[in-house]
């Protein structure tokens, strides 16, 4: 294969794309709009798991590198009524099934195994066009074009490469989430602390919910779970951190103080995030020369799923690319008719349906049930 490779967006789906290719001998530039690999932070933790995100990094080639950061404990998880009864405290059986790590770490090994200069950090695209023949034409915020005859689009959520094959756009799920941590929580909260314990802990219940995750050291970081609509939040100023707090604490009243304290006593301003989906069965008819992966494929509400998605699609998608070098279409049709099917299965959470954030069995003993019911 003459041509490199066009992958935009260097998320952990393209990086892994890249990565799977550099192990085949095949080129592959990642154009990327971030300044740097440091130019934001990368969020919190990840569970990878040994039926997609570690298939994944064994395609790379990187499971070493990946041990190495793995947070050994955080395996284990607790779920709790609103009023702090621990319904469920399973601990880490360290069978290493779904292993946590933090996202950044986990960029930070994929970005390291690519030859120097293959992500063009800077490169915001702004357009991509169609020429016939499987070539493309994609447009930089800066003016610049380049074309390419194999293009991936892996720029998550608000692709710019899908309108090339979907009209499809990510609509609000009904569901937000406020972000907040507690730092040095077992000296500083040790009562928030030991509510969350080791790992993972959800406290839901119709129309609200709160997970939060032990990650490095004692740094605990909450998402925190609102069905309400759009407007609802913009009627918060949330540059006001206080009175965002409040308001948001104000839909937990009557919960346990040491499951709003994880809202109130958050070391850090709250931050919305808005939660999207595509269609949950989203997919196109095969368009020579162009595919996607990840979210830019089907963004879906966070599961703990979505990384390990595009990770595998990435491995997936490198290794058909590999097996057919002569022969594009062949490596892409390939690639999707495996990755539709699987996408559409993964609307669940650890393989099972979630409760719905609004229905009425979003409480601290339906999910343990759906749990049970998998297990069994
Ligand atoms: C709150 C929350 C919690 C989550 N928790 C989990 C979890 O526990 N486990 C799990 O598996 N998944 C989780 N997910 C889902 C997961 O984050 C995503 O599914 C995953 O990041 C998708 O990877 P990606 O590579 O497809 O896209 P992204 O990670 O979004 O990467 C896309 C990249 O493309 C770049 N880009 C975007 N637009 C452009 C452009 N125009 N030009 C150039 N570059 C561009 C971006 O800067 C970014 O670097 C969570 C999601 C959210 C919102």
């Amino acid at each position: 294969m003459n041509t490199p490779v066009t992958i935009i967006g260097a998320g952990l789906g393209g990086l892994t794309l890249a990565r799977v290719l550099h192990v085949h001998g095949i080129p592959a530039t990642v154009y990327e709009a971030e300044a740097s690999a440091s130019a934001r932070a990368q969020g919190g933790m990840l569970d990878i798991h040994d039926y997609n995100g570690q298939l994944a990094l064994k395609a790379a080639g990187l499971m070493d590198e990946f041990r190495a950061i793995v947070l050994e404990g955080r395996e284990a998880m607790r779920v709790l009524d609103p009023d702090g009864t621990v319904l469920l405290d399973k601990a880490d059986d360290g069978n290493g099934g779904r292993p946590e790590a933090m996202r950044g770490e986990l960029r930070r090994i994929l970005i390291d195994s690519l030859p120097a200069g293959t992500v063009r950090w800077g490169h915001k695209v702004s357009g991509t066009r169609a020429l016939g023949d499987g070539r493309h034409e994609v447009v930089f915020a800066d003016g610049t074009t380049l074309l390419t005859s194999l293009l991936v689009g892996a720029d998550g959520a608000w692709s710019r490469v899908r309108p090339l094959l979907s009209d499809a756009t990510p609509a609000y799920t009904g569901t937000s989430f406020v972000e907040t941590y507690l730092h040095e929580a077992d000296i500083r909260h040790p009562a928030a602390a030991k509510a969350v314990g080791g790992g993972l802990m959800i406290a839901p219940s119709p129309g609200r919910e709160i997970f939060a995750h032990r990650e490095s050291g004692d740094t605990l970081h909450m998402y925190v779970g609102l069905f309400k609509p759009l407007d609802w939040f913009a009627a918060i100023d949330f540059t006001d951190a206080e009175a965002a707090t409040a308001r948001i604490a104000a839909e937990f009243e009557g919960w346990a103080p040491e499951l709003t304290g994880l809202i109130t006593d958050s070391d850090t301003a709250p931050v919305l995030r808005s939660l999207h989906a595509l269609p949950t069965r989203h997919r196109w008819d095969r368009v020579p020369g162009v595919t996607l992966l990840g979210d830019a494929a089907h963004l879906q509400a966070p599961n703990g799923e979505g990384a390990n998605l595009a990770m595998l699609d990435g491995a997936e998608l490198g290794e058909a690319i590999a097996a057919h070098r002569d022969d594009t279409e062949a490596a892409l049709a390939e690639y999707e008719q495996a990755m539709f099917p699987r996408s559409a299965e993964a609307a669940t959470f650890e393989g099972a349906e979630m409760p719905a954030i609004d229905s009425e069995a979003n409480t601290a003993r339906g999910l343990i049930d759906m749990f049970t019911e998998k297990a069994e």
